[in-house]
Formats: structure tokens, C-alpha cells, sequence
């Protein structure tokens, strides 16, 4: 049976409505193809040690979405992705759409997480000026807060719905169907659809790699943050 998706369509509608985001890598002509490895929800106690353990082993840097609570739940699991080179950026502190907050209590509780995530890290808050909206959900209006506030908003261009738990080869399947120069591949170390993450990404980076694909980290991909982590009022 054909697999049939909104999310095709879905995406192609969003990435015009918020051109802004980051949807995917530059691709650098003679370069060797990249793809940045991104993972949602996370730190979970369960799911994200044999994670770190298969990217440890392929010699692989990923990107983590981090959910506040869950930072602050478990520091040293934190503490473990930013020592194992891992680059890191906010999820929001719970998993909450933020079109469900005013403008105040989005901007504390992003504050919060940069502020777990500066004081396990040891570096500054605004270290951690790059987001990915929880579900995805975003408005015009939520778009225009965060610019004004300095934050870099990075969804995707590859989505297997792993977190419907489809099965490990479905997922590593239509990651590999949706795969391009530049993708920013979107999986889940969460409570959702996570108990298979380790073991999806323990067949997808081989396959990667089989394709001539390398990965990289969003930090290179993302200008340095501002100085004053977003204080100055909103522009346009
Ligand atoms: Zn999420």
C-alpha cells in the first residue's frame, strides 16, 4: 500500500508562510552532501543514553531540541550531549504549541530553558538562540516575537513521523526517500515515539553514509548569536 502523507503538502505551504526558519543546509557545490540529524523532546532518561552510545560509535554529531522540564530533570544526561560535542537548542520547556501563550509567558519560558541550559553547560544563555516550535506550530504573529527577542526558528525538510512508531525500517525508509543535500532529517529521543530512536539511527547513518552523506552540525549552519541575546525591541 502507498503511503500518503498531509505532510508533503504540508511542509511546502509552511516553508512559504515562514520563509524565515531554517528549513535546510546551504549546499556547497564540490562539497560532500550534508545532512544535519535532529532529534526532538528529549533528554529521556530510557532513550537518549543508547542514542548518544550509536552516535558515539559512528562518530557522528547531532542536534537536540531540548524540552526545559526535561532538562531539569535529568542535568548530567544534559551535561553528557554537550560534552559529547552535541549542538543544542530549545524546544520550549514543556511540550506546549506557542500559539498557546501570551507573548510574556513565551518569552519566560524560553528564558527558563536557556538559563537550565547555560547553568549545565557552563555557557552563556545566549549561547542557545535557535528553536524548534513543539508540533511544529507556529504563527505569524509567534514568528514575529521571537525575531523581535533574537531567536532563530529551524524546522525540517526530512519527517518520517517517527513518532507514530511506524517501525524502525519504515522510519529509516522514508527518511532515506525524503534525503537531499542540505536535509534536516527530524526524529524523536522523547516520550513519544522515542524507544526506537537508537536503534532507527543505528541503520540510518550507515545508510547515509552508503549514500555519500556527511553530518553536520547546525551551529555552522546558524550566524552567532547577538550579543545581548535579543534585549532590543522588535524590528519590522
Ligand atoms: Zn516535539
Amino acid at each position: 500500500m502507498t503511503w500518503i502523507s498531509p505532510y508533503p503538502l504540508l511542509h511546502h505551504v509552511l516553508r512559504l508562510v515562514f520563509s524565515e526558519a531554517l528549513w535546510s543546509l546551504s549546499v556547497i557545490a564540490g562539497d560532500r552532501p550534508q545532512v544535519a540529524l535532529t532529534f526532538d523532546d528529549g533528554v529521556h532518561p530510557q532513550f537518549t543514553p543508547p542514542l548518544l552510545e550509536v552516535l558515539a560509535a559512528e562518530g557522528v554529531t547531532a542536534n537536540f531540541f531540548l524540552l526545559g522540564q526535561q532538562v531539569a530533570a535529568y542535568p548530567e544526561l544534559t551535561a553528557q550531549l554537550w560534552q559529547q560535542g552535541h549542538w543544542l537548542g530549545l524546544h520550549g520547556y514543556r511540550h506546549r504549541s506557542f500559539p498557546r501563550f501570551t507573548a510574556t509567558e513565551l518569552r519566560l519560558e524560553l528564558i527558563k530553558t536557556q538559563t537550565l541550559l547555560a547553568q549545565v553547560t557552563g555557557q552563556t544563555p545566549q549561547r542557545f538562540m535557535a528553536l524548534r516550535p513543539p508540533n511544529g506550530i507556529m504563527t505569524p504573529r509567534v514568528m514575529t516575537w521571537l525575531k523581535a527577542w533574537g531567536f532563530r526558528v529551524v524546522m525540517w525538510s526530512v519527517v518520517s513521523e517517527d513518532w507514530r512508531s511506524p517501525g524502525i525500517d519504515t522510519v529509516v525508509r522514508r527518511s532515506l526517500e525524503q534525503v537531499h543535500p542540505g536535509a534536516i532529517i527530524v526524529l524523536h529521543d522523547g516520550m513519544i515515539g522515542g524507544q526506537d530512536v537508537a536503534a532507527i539511527t543505528a541503520k540510518l547513518i550507515p545508510s547515509l553514509r552508503d549514500r555519500g552523506y556527511d553530518f553536520t552540525s547546525l551551529g555552522l549552519a546558524l550566524p552567532p548569536p547577538r550579543a545581548l541575546g535579543g534585549q532590543d525591541s522588535a524590528q519590522g
